[in-house]
């Protein structure tokens, strides 16, 4: 991370928050989307995802909505593939950085992507070693989420050995970084902190930066925080909370970006992002979802008076 900002905001709304809705999104609104939210600071996007256009068409546009954010200077293009498959169209297409979700929970595993531990780290091992023969200019920041590791809707409390244990095997099979998931929005303060710190522990302090948290149950910002006292410096969230949680009505599934972005600049953590200009992104969802709600305290509140951007 450049030295200019304390906290990256990876905004992660054109995947998370796009795939979890019906409407497909067309290409263009994707770009001026995207292009709007570089231009307000944000340095990383998590643009799109590579599955099976039949799985999610939302996201079929993906190898064409990297190509276009690859033109914006300065600009981080993420994206997040399922399998070796994915992590081949997204090394083709050109993406800085690749995150595969290893569920820690095995049974959502299985119900997701068909594959227990062994298969996902087998196919992670396989996507490590294409990563390693990509030329170094163009080889992507290869990562691997953690999800379910604060709990599952299928299995409950998640052990927290078995996360530590997930973690290291996944450094071994050669991915340059973990991150740790709240998938289903149980994780609580506390346990973020214990976990950041076991982790880091097993690990080592630079191969675990990142957290996606949901707000699910209203604790996201609180998560957020206790993460970044543990030394985490990269928060994923979503412009509008888009996307909602399906199990829980009014409830934002990310954090959202706004709210996070207004939390650290009043701390003083520098984000790089203006507030002013991230809040009128939200213009173009309105527009083009307009019946998607927009979640954030921040926009509905207006910015406190005298409230200074850190510049
Ligand atoms: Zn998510």
């Amino acid at each position: 991370m450049t030295n200019d900002i304390d906290i990256l905001v990876s905004e992660v709304g054109p995947r998370d928050g796009l795939q979890s809705i019906e409407t497909v999104l067309p290409t263009a609104i994707k770009h001026r989307w995207i292009g709007a939210q570089a231009s307000a600071g944000c340095r990383e996007i998590e643009v799109g995802s590579f599955v099976p256009p039949k799985l999610l068409p939302q996201m079929s546009d993906t190898a064409d909505v990297v190509r276009h954010a690859l033109e914006i200077p300065e600009l981080t293009v993420a994206v997040l593939v399922p399998n070796l498959r994915g992590a081949e169209n997204a090394i083709a297409a050109g993406a800085h950085k690749i995150s595969i979700p290893f569920s820690v929970s095995e049974t959502h595993s299985l119900r997701n992507v068909r594959k227990n531990h062994e298969q996902m780290l087998a196919e992670v091992a396989k996507i490590a070693e294409l990563v390693a023969n990509v030329e170094p200019e163009r080889r992507p920041h290869f990562e691997a989420g953690l999800s379910t590791a604060f709990g599952c809707t299928l299995e409950g409390a998640i052990s927290e050995d078995l996360v530590v244990r997930s973690a290291e095997r996944l450094i071994d099979c050669g991915v340059a970084e973990v991150g740790l998931s709240d998938t289903t929005g149980y994780a609580n303060p506390s346990q973020v902190k214990r976990l950041v710190r076991k982790v880091k522990a097993a690990v080592g302090d630079d191969r675990l930066t990142g957290v996606h948290l949901h707000n699910t149950r209203g604790l996201g910002l609180a998560n957020a925080l206790a993460a970044i006292e543990e030394g985490i410096t990269t928060v994923d969230s979503s412009l509008g909370g888009i996307g909602g949680c399906p199990f829980a009505p009014g409830a934002s599934g990310n954090i959202v970006t706004e709210d996070l972005v207004f939390m650290l600049e009043a701390m003083g953590l520098r984000t790089g992002i203006d507030l002013d200009r991230l809040l009128s992104v939200r213009d173009i969802l309105r527009q083009a979802l307009p019946d998607e709600p927009l979640y954030g305290f921040t926009p509905d509140a207006g910015l406190p008076k005298d409230f200074n951007v850190a510049a």
